[in-house]
């Protein structure tokens, strides 16, 4: 028993480490800035952070959020970003073991949280994770025999096309652009590594997620209704769901019909 709780601090700790990464690439993709070099440096007084300084999570805490050498704050972006791809590294391996399916999801999530993170912040998604994550997803399929690779093709199909639809029908309606192209694409990455079902699911818990907590904002600031909010986290939430409790959700949901 106590070696499962340290396989499972393990694993926790494995995908923190990763999110430390993810915090490079949150920050330098977004400025064009390569992400494996030069060594992490504080963004107020640029002195290197010792590795020591730069354990998951236990860093941020035990310098209560400032620089050792300047005193600048640091964002709580970081341990936030550690925290969540720690957990989300841990409930996967609950669910899925060491498996293909573990590592091959574990890629995929990795990526939903930087997309998720640069989206919030600068409204965009990155091409140079959604189009290589497109055929990473689709070679992955031949190793996840729950999904296949036809299920994959289709859902990249499904993916792009409903949202360039949508973002077209947009258009002509409104005459100006609503969704964006990032968007389309990082749904064709989902339906790649997911398949067609859950684009599906993806469109349909997104936009519910999307309008609750578009309402809710609007209703908390009033005036500003006008408050543009990337959607591409809402796709990553709909997508998390779906790969924990997507089943689940479907069974209730088709279950309602059946009464
Ligand atoms: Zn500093």
């Amino acid at each position: 028993m106590p070696q499962l709780i340290l396989i499972d601090i393990f694993i926790f700790f494995f995908g923190a480490v990763v999110g430390s990464f993810l915090n490079v690439c949150i920050y330098r993709l977004p400025r064009r800035e390569s992400v494996v070099f030069p060594p992490s440096r504080c963004t107020g007084c640029d002195s290197r952070i010792r590795w020591y300084d730069n354990v998951p999570i236990i860093s941020y805490l035990a310098l209560r959020g400032r620089c050792r050498t300047c005193g600048a704050s640091i964002s709580l972006q970081y341990p936030v970003v550690e925290l969540i791809n720690g957990l989300l590294t841990f409930f996967l391996f609950l669910k899925f073991g060491l498996s293909p399916t573990f590592g091959i999801l574990f890629l995929f999530c990795s990526a939903l949280v930087v997309i998720t993170f640069i989206d919030l912040e600068h409204q965009i998604i990155p091409d140079v994770i959604s189009l290589p994550g497109i055929l990473i997803g689709f070679v992955a399929s031949f190793f996840l025999p729950w999904l296949g690779w036809q299920a994959s093709l289709i859902g990249i199909a499904a993916g792009g096309g409903s949202l360039l639809l949508v973002a077209y029908g947009y258009e002509l309606v409104a005459k100006k652009e609503g969704m964006g192209g990032g968007d389309i694409k990082l749904l064709a990455m989902m339906g790649a590594f997911l398949g067609w079902r859950a684009v599906l699911f993806i469109l349909f818990a997104s936009s519910l997620i999307g309008s609750i907590v578009g309402i809710t904002l609007m209703l908390a600031q009033k005036k500003d209704s006008k408050l543009a909010i990337p959607f591409g986290p809402f796709l990553a939430s709909g997508a998390i769901l779906y790969i924990f409790f997507g089943r689940q959700i479907i069974t209730w949901y088709l279950s309602l019909g059946a009464r």
